[in-house]
């Protein structure tokens, strides 16, 4: 079939349908590229679309609060401490980070703490504002495209669950591209589309309009000039963390033989059947509600997010940083 959208890795116009729900049973067409096996929503909405829909309907749909929550606060805390330690071998004292996508704040907040000059870029303007008013923090409110920053003025761009939301993938790397100094950091983080931790039906999702494995992730970094450094799955293969260094490698062919069928067999194994033979059916909510209780229990003590962030960072941050 011939796509609504080209493709944003390789440009092909040949894709082939891989559903027609979200995890919701609404309609939303999903292709897979012919030639590089990179998934989206066809179409993508235009950027306009997304301005709207990201300023002000986004978190309420997606969290069902315009304003994150103490729980919120904690689990973004806790993974912002994670982020930090996956990451510190790669930061200099001091140096500039730009987290795209920051959310309620979390990651900068902390980083800073540690003296980095870290910066979010954020587009919900609840996030956003929460961000700079409750943790002090600098936010730019609005798109990649809308942040003007000096060229190669920055060590490290952070983009943790936030690209595959965005109209082009390919544009957004291409922007961050110019703030990094030479041999600079780019971290990302998506949802792998080759994950069966999740039910079946739950694949897609309306706010995600794009879908990686890591060949396709690792494929973007090197057309948009960046060589791969090192990806990471989660435990339960539901995300892919990729570390790319800024450098230009020439002309990179963007097709990806054999990537399509590759994501296809892992999608059409994935059957209901399987699922509940696995143990993710089973464990997972029992995760999630040990969790839920955990940060009921662990936020009750805290009067603001600042006073919640403060105390993960001195149980599991350096007091400083190297
Ligand atoms: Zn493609």
């Amino acid at each position: 079939m011939t796509p609504r959208s080209p493709c944003n890795l390789c440009g092909a116009r040949e894709a082939q349908e891989v559903a027609r729900l979200d995890r919701h049973g609404k309609p939303l067409a999903t292709v897979i590229c012919r030639k590089c096996g990179l998934v989206w929503s066809d179409p993508v909405p235009t950027e306009e679309t997304l301005k709207k829909f990201y300023a002000e309907e986004y978190r309420l749909q997606y969290k069902g609060v315009s304003r994150p929550t103490p729980e919120h606060v904690y689990r973004a805390g806790k993974v912002a401490a994670q982020r930090f330690r996956h990451l510190k071998k790669l930061l200099k004292p001091g140096s500039v980070i730009i987290d795209v996508g920051s959310g309620g704040g979390e990651f900068v907040y902390l980083m800073r703490r540690l003296d980095f000059d870290a910066q979010g870029v954020q587009p919900h303007e609840g996030y956003a504002r929460y961000a700079q008013e409750e943790l002090g923090i600098p936010v730019h409110l609005g798109f990649v495209r809308d942040v003007r920053l000096p060229p190669a003025s920055c060590h490290m761009v952070t983009i943790y669950h936030a690209l595959e939301h965005m109209a082009s993938p390919s544009e957004v790397l291409e922007h961050v591209r110019e703030w990094l100094e030479p041999r600079g950091w780019l971290v990302i983080e998506v949802p792998n589309v080759e994950a069966t931790c999740q039910s079946p039906g739950h694949r897609f999702h309306r706010a995600h309009l794009y879908s990686f494995n890591p060949a396709s992730l690792r494929r973007l970094g090197e057309k948009t000039g960046f060589r791969p450094h090192r990806t990471d799955l989660s435990p339960d293969g539901g995300n892919i963390t990729a570390i790319f260094a800024k450098e230009n490698l020439g002309s990179i062919r963007t097709e990806i033989p054999g990537n399509c069928e590759r994501v296809m067999g892992v999608i059409r194994r994935h059957t209901l059947l399987r699922h509940f033979a696995s143990s993710h059916p089973y464990a997972r909510p029992l995760r999630k509600l040990q969790g839920r209780l955990q940060e009921k229990w662990a936020t009750r003590r805290f009067g603001s997010g600042k006073e919640l962030l403060d105390a993960i960072r001195s149980r599991e941050l350096p007091a400083h940083f190297p």
